[in-house]
């Protein structure tokens, strides 16, 4: 099993860890600040930093097939390979991807506050965040956009913390997406609440503040189909560098 750091703190960006194993599947460590692509957000790509200064770059991070099972997935699978059980390493992810999904991700939680319907998709990337509504009313585009610039400009504190299922199923109201129920089975389950706007169980990376996520914007309002609203996010800086 991998202690997962990444869970209680997003901001950790780097670790010293241990191989655990090592194929051209992936790198397993002891312990990682690696998110593995999850509930809509994407993986985080970074270095694994070698005892001897060698860097192994991490493309891509994905969940394996046993339980808990973190796959790190390296560009240079035979360099990755030669890794030994116990090797020494400090692990690294790309903060300017990370700080991407972490500003994007809390921004889905505000566009859930400001869509009071169920969510049946999500795709949180470096460029972009999409969320699926299941409802068939109209959008308003830039209506939306001053919603979350509204809350951003609130500042409201952001923080996770762990309930019991039981907990969980005492409050059925609590999950609002329909695509990504939470994981059961070991006890416990983390929300995000953002003070006074949205609470739901959420296991990824998040800004501390909706003051972090900055300038958000509704890049596009599509209707998927006849009960899909699809609602597309981007940062203003690279809209406006487009234009
Ligand atoms: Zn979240």
């Amino acid at each position: 099993m991998t202690e997962e750091l990444f869970r209680d703190d997003a901001t950790l960006l780097e670790c010293s860890a241990r191989v655990l194993s090592a194929d051209d599947r992936g790198v397993r460590l002891d312990r990682t600040v690696f998110y593995p692509q999850g509930g809509g957000q994407a993986g985080d790509a970074g270095v694994l930093r070698l005892a001897d200064g060698r860097e192994l770059r991490v493309v891509d991070t994905r969940k394996g097939h046993a339980p808990g099972e973190i796959l790190h997935l390296p560009a240079d699978p035979a360099a990755a390979a030669a890794l030994q059980p116990g090797d020494a390493v400090v692990a690294r992810v790309d903060a300017a991807r990370r700080t991407a999904h972490m500003r994007f991700h809390t921004a889905t939680h505000l566009l859930c506050a400001l869509v009071p319907h169920p969510v049946d998709g999500c795709s949180i990337t470096e460029r972009y965040a999409r969320l699926d509504f299941h409802m068939n009313e109209p959008l308003d585009k830039e209506a939306l956009t001053q919603g979350i610039a509204r809350l951003v400009a609130q500042a409201h504190p952001v923080r996770h913390r762990w309930i019991s299922e039981q907990e969980l199923d005492a409050n059925p109201q609590l999950v609002r997406s329909m695509s990504v129920q939470p994981p059961r089975g070991q006890g416990r389950i983390r929300v995000l609440e953002i003070e006074g706007v949205d609470l739901q169980p959420c296991g990824g990376t998040h800004v501390a503040n909706t003051a972090d996520i900055g300038a958000v914007i509704v890049t596009k309002v599509e209707k998927k189909s006849a009960m899909t609203r699809r609602v597309v996010l981007g940062f203003a800086e690279a809209a406006a560098g487009r234009s």
